[in-house]
């Protein structure tokens, strides 16, 4: 067999592009890329990712044809840079960098200035004519290899750095002398010594063999392993390593090295927005060692290297078509691309950068769409502070905003920390002096990030962007001090768990907890504020107007009152997918009517309390029908156990002993009425009451209540019809396991709107369907399609019913099965297609052979999860239903699943 698995990139011989982003890792793939449109990249080659599995089943070997083809490119790189690897007069030096398919930043491990040993070094100093240069070249070298090599916690390195530097009294990195550096080098010697009990391996090809093995080790770390459950990244890809030839941006003042944007990632603006540090190696901008300076300085200090990076990141944007994130490094004032991607950024940097490539004439509508994830539309929706009450709180440090939004929290210092008490149902804030990837499960359980150090391209502003969460970071003012739990700003000193907040839009850092308020899409939505006065808004609709001329699946809402109709409406749902009655019988005013209706002992009874309610019914349907303006509205009868509208049996226990406890003859009536309240309770209560007596079942054992329900809706519609407005309702039975059962509900409503209508005069378009959340009334489809003229899947009791597992007592070991890879998502989020999606796809086909024109819809939380949206829109839903918050994310997911299948459709 000849395959291939590695690729060079150089001046004269570019053997991969960028759309070999599988085999060659996303950072792989765009070093080949760049360099073959002409970019100065430093050259050298790229191991596949398909080495990485070939690695793992070898017992972490490099298998041996690889190791021939690595060989031969190391000799076409000594060649092209007239270098020699291992070479003590005129040595290559290398870095060996990691490179998934999918960038995870700062996930795996790059080792620089690989190569260097105790004879090469000498010819590196006499070449650059500096030892010093040299020698931080090689205690770098030590540190990396040690950290990702020997697996030795890079603090030991970190601690022995800092004491060297206290030592001979310097601050920074490059103020170290040569002795200095010297004595350094052998103390992380003598480390590496001692955790090993060998030295530093002089023979540069076994450090090539060991950094390459560490990088491919490195894609099953615990934290990549973690990143990946987080971003939905299969763990099979793999990563691919690339070896390429040293430049050095830590020669001196000339040199830099510098990260940054082609747009802003916060906010979208278009200018060039990046940082950068002199005399310094890659690592040290994005670690936050030292708060870099922003690219706007290097116009002034390299005004050439500037001009050079604008145009060379001006041009990567046009050629792909995409904001970039980028690494350089200037050698004595020239410069080098050492990377480029897509660049992450915020949802409201997304939705802004989608326009304006679109009105630059960049990219189509089309491919706008497919540009911002579906889920970075809640960011344009989180809170933001109230400028009022902003103003009555202390500014006690100001940071750079380097993540949006508003979050004010409980202080911890650590990760686990924020894990531990936001089990405990609090909001925290994580602060530390700098966030690593270590920190991730921290960063995901806290409402904001603050740090000390590091620039907007640092681990926490990313990382921040990347998961919505409001970070300021780079916050100089802040000291820390992990041990006491405590930190300082300025003459502020606060403690673990006390309230902080944060504003990753300004920077700025407050005492105490700050009310928020509504985002200014949310503002508007709500008629608080006008279109006009809120810029993201306009960008906001247009776009998902972009998106409605695109999709086919419809968009409706779950909304029981007028109230959020109205949001949902503002936000582009196309009508009700779901409204629950229930949700109105817990008002205050009416529960007592609910409780005298349970109460009731005879029909008569039971029709009285109903009739009480009746008004209030038609009041709410009445309103939810006007506000949705003739689009069509859902109404679901009844569907949860009486129970549930009276008090819980323990607590009616309690209070009939106290008040017999004291003054029982005074309490005699009372108790006399709990004690029947008691009984009632116990007759209604089940061992399980999500599979007992509630959805149809109550309508049929209840015929009264499905009788008040349908009135309701009719009367209500009437009344419209009579005011002239439009309405179209479809009542919807739950909990239909068999035909039979949606046969019988359908006769009592067919019956009162038949009444209804003699009664006003007035003819009255609907329909009648059911939920599809039993298996058996997905398996029967056909049958239950005689009946329904629409299906709408309830697919959080479906997959309740599917696995057998409650979503209420389940959440202990699901969290655990998540955590464990057992299963790779939660099937109360995401649907699960091989299961229950394959019996709604069952369903979908029974149903519209039975009867073609079957309306159908899911109005189960997962009606607003974008892949599930994707799901719908395939098997041929008509409608997805979610609730009013995210109509926008359900409209742009399908959108995009629209534009997916018409390219699938071009590529065949
Ligand atoms: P990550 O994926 O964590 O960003 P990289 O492989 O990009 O890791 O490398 C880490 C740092 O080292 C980056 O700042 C990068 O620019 C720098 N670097 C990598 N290779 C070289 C090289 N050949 N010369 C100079 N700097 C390099
Ligand atoms: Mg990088
Ligand atoms: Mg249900």
């Amino acid at each position: 067999m000849s395959e291939k698995y590695v690729y060079f990139f150089g001046k004269d011989r570019v053997e991969g592009n960028r759309k070999m982003k599988d085999i060659l890792g996303g950072k792989g793939a765009n070093l080949a890329e760049m360099a073959g449109i002409g970019l100065p990249v430093p050259p050298g080659f790229t191991i596949s990712t398909e080495v990485c599995s070939l690695f793992a089943e070898a017992g972490d070997k490099i298998p041996p044809g690889v190791n021939e083809e690595i060989v031969v490119n190391l000799h076409r790189l000594e060649r092209l840079t007239k270098q020699k690897f291992g070479d003590p007069k005129n040595p290559l030096l290398v870095s060996v960098r990691s490179g998934a398919k999918f960038s995870m930043p700062g996930m795996m491990d790059t080792v620089l200035n690989l190569g260097l040993n105790d004879k090469t070094i000498d010819g590196l100093a006499e070449k650059a004519g500096e030892r010093r240069f040299a020698l931080d070249c090689y205690r770098r070298l030590i540190h990396m290899f040690g950290d990702v090599g020997l697996e030795i916690p890079k603090e030991r390195f970190e601690t022995i750095l800092r004491k060297k530097k206290k030592q001979v009294k310097v601050i920074q990195d490059f103020e170290l002398s040569e002795r200095a550096l010297q004595e350094l080098i052998s103390d992380y010697r003598r480390l590496i010594k001692k955790e090993t009990g060998k030295d530093f391996p002089q023979d540069v090809k076994k450090q090539l063999i060991m950094a390459i093995s560490a990088v491919f080790k490195s894609w099953n770390n615990p934290r990549a392993i973690t990143y990946r459950r987080l971003n939905y990244i299969p763990d099979d890809l793999g990563t691919a390593v690339n070896i390429q030839q040293m430049v050095f941006g830590n020669f001196g003042k000339a040199s830099a090295t510098g990260v940054g944007f082609t747009r802003n990632p916060a906010s979208g603006e278009k200018e060039l927005y990046g940082e950068y540090l002199f005399n310094a190696q890659g690592e040290d901008v994005v670690a936050g060692i030292r708060t870099p300076t922003p690219l706007s300085n290097l116009e002034k200090e390299m005004p050439s290297a500037y001009k050079e990076l604008k145009t060379y990141t001006n041009r990567l944007e046009k050629h792909y078509k995409d904001v970039q994130d980028f690494e350089f490094t200037i050698q004595e004032k020239k410069l080098f691309m050492l990377q480029t991607r897509s660049g992450k950024r915020t949802g409201m940097a997304a939705i802004k950068i989608a326009v304006d490539l679109v009105e630059e004439g960049l990219v189509s509508k089309e491919e706008a769409l497919m540009m911002v994830e579906p889920e970075a539309l809640h960011q344009l929706l989180h809170p933001v502070f109230d400028a009022g009450e902003k103003a009555k709180h202390a500014v006690i440090a100001t940071g750079l905003a380097a993540s949006p939004g508003a979050a004010a929290g409980q202080t911890v210092f650590t990760a686990d920390e924020a894990v531990e008490w936001k089990k405990q149902g609090k909001k925290v804030i994580l602060v530390r002096e700098e966030t690593s990837p270590d920190d991730i499960h921290g960063m995901s359980a806290s409402q904001g990030i603050l740090t000390a150090t590091g620039g907007m391209t640092s681990h926490a502003a990313v990382v921040g962007r990347q998961m919505g969460k409001p970070a300021v970071v780079g916050c100089g003012e802040l000291r820390l001090d992990d041990e006491k739990k405590i930190f300082q700003a300025g003459r502020a000193k606060i403690k673990m768990g006390e309230w902080i907040s944060i504003d990753g839009t300004s920077g700025e850092v407050f005492h105490g907890q700050i009310q928020t308020q509504p985002s200014e899409i949310i503002q508007v939505v709500r008629g608080e504020r006008e279109p006009e006065d809120s810029r993201i808004y306009q960008y906001f609709t247009k776009f998902l107007f972009w998106a409605d001329q695109v999709k086919r699946l419809g968009v409706r809402a779950n909304t029981d009152t007028p109230e959020d109709a109205r949001i949902a409406l503002a936000f582009g749902a196309e009508g009700v997918g779901l409204a629950r009655t229930e949700h109105m019988f817990f008002e205050k005013k009416r529960l007592p009517f609910i409780k005298e209706m349970i109460l009731s002992e005879t029909k008569e009874e039971r029709r009285k309390a109903l009739s009480k309610l009746l008004p209030f019914q038609k009041k709410d349907f009445y309103g939810l029908f006007r506000e949705m303006r003739g689009h069509p509205v859902t109404i679901r009868t009844l569907d949860p156990p009486l129970h549930e509208f009276l008090p819980r049996r323990e607590d009616l226990m309690v209070e009939i002993a106290v008040l017999k406890c004291d003054e029982e003859k005074k309490n005699q009536a009372k108790i006399k009425e709990l004690e029947k309240l008691l009984e009632r309770v116990k007759a209604l209560s089940e061992f399980n009451p999500m599979l007992g007596h509630r959805g149809c079942r109550l309508g049929i054992s209840y015929p009264e209540i499905i009788e008040m329900q349908a009135t309701a809706i009719f009367e209500a519609v009437c009344q419209l019809r009579k005011e002239r407005e439009k309405v179209y309702p479809e009542i919807m039975i739950p909990l239909v396991g068999t035909k039979e059962e949606l046969a019988n509900q359908k006769k009592i409503i067919n019956r009162i709107a038949e009444e209804v209508m003699e009664n006003h005069k007035v003819k009255i378009d609907y329909s009648i369907g059911t939920m599809i959340e039993i298996p058996r009334a997905a398996i029967t489809a056909d049958e239950i399609a005689q009946e329904a003229e629409f299906f709408s899947f309830g697919t959080n009791d479906l997959t309740q019913t599917i696995y057998g597992l409650s979503r209420d007592d389940g959440v202990g070991f699901l969290a655990y099965y998540l955590a464990n890879g057992i299963w790779k998502n939660n099937p109360f989020e995401t649907i699960d297609e091989s299961g229950v999606g394959e019996l709604m796809k069952w369903a979908v086909e029974k149903g519209r052979k039975a009867r073609p024109n079957l309306k159908v819809g899911i109005c189960g939380v997962h009606g607003g999860d974008p892949r599930s949206v994707y799901f719908c829109h395939k098997i041929g839903l008509d409608y997805v239903s979610c609730s009013a918050y995210q109509v926008p994310v359900a409209r742009l997911a399908a959108a995009q699943i629209t534009l997916k299948e018409k390219d699938a459709g071009r590529k065949h």
